[in-house]
This record gives structure tokens, C-alpha cells and sequence, in this order.
């Protein structure tokens, strides 16, 4: 019999991926009949400011990445919260936890203007490969 964990994903049995998928399938629609005053849909605005941190995170030093980074904080984020302010609405900004020493005036003024901040890792390492207690310590 062959192990499933040897094998690569286009060679899994449909068993071992349906296993998967329906492993994390929500049981119900959260969908309601209607929406709070008569909305006709209802939506969440996110954005990641995640800056210099993905060069960082990949342990490089290229001053375009890092030019690129600053971009978001320097005419990104300001241009997304003075559209968000135009039209009034409220959104959540994940944020690594670099970024927000990198930045702390963006964060001040994210809160400041009603929105929220979600974290968003430490450096914005990739959680799917770190082990269970290194990402609990990055995020504590
Ligand atoms: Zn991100």
C-alpha cells in the first residue's frame, strides 16, 4: 500500500482530497435571508501593509523590493485611508509586527481614523511552514 504523505498532491486519491477538503467545510450558509437595511450585500475590506517585510522576510536586501515596500507606506496606505474617509468607510489593515515598528505613525493613524489592525505575523514569515511554538512565539 502506498503512503499517501510520499506521494505528490496530482498523485493523492480522490479519497486522501476530498478527506482534506471537506475536512474544513463549514456545516451551514452563514448567508442571511436579507441584509441589515435592506443592503442588497454586505462586504469586508482588508488590506495587508505589509511594507519592507517580504523582502525581509526572505532574508534579502534589494533596495528595489525594499523601494517597493516603502511605496505602500509613503503613497499606498495614505492614498487607501484618504479614499476610505471620502466615502466613509471603515476597513481592517493587517500588519506585521516589523511594519508597525517600521511605521508607527501609520498605525496611529489607521486606529485614529476608525479602522482596525489585525495581526498580520511578525516579520510576515509564511505560518504554513513555521513550527507550531515559533509561531506562537512570533505571535506573542
Ligand atoms: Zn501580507
Amino acid at each position: 500500500m502506498t503512503d499517501v504523505a510520499q506521494l505528490e498532491p496530482w498523485q493523492w486519491p480522490e479519497e486522501h482530497w476530498r478527506g482534506l477538503v471537506n475536512h474544513v467545510r463549514a456545516g451551514q450558509a452563514y448567508r442571511p435571508t436579507t441584509w441589515k437595511d435592506g443592503a442588497r450585500c454586505a462586504f469586508a475590506l482588508s488590506f495587508d501593509s505589509d511594507h519592507e517585510t517580504n523582502e525581509l522576510r526572505d532574508g534579502g536586501k534589494s533596495i528595489g523590493r525594499m523601494a517597493w515596500g516603502q511605496y505602500g507606506a509613503r503613497v499606498g496606505v495614505p492614498k487607501i485611508l484618504d479614499l476610505l474617509a471620502r466615502h466613509s468607510v471603515p476597513a481592517s489593515f493587517f500588519v506585521p509586527a516589523v511594519t508597525a515598528l517600521l511605521y508607527p505613525d501609520e498605525q496611529r493613524r489607521i486606529v485614529s481614523e476608525g479602522h482596525e489592525i489585525g495581526i498580520h505575523s511578525w516579520i510576515h514569515e509564511l505560518n504554513s511552514v513555521l513550527p507550531y511554538g515559533a509561531e506562537r512565539d512570533l505571535m506573542m
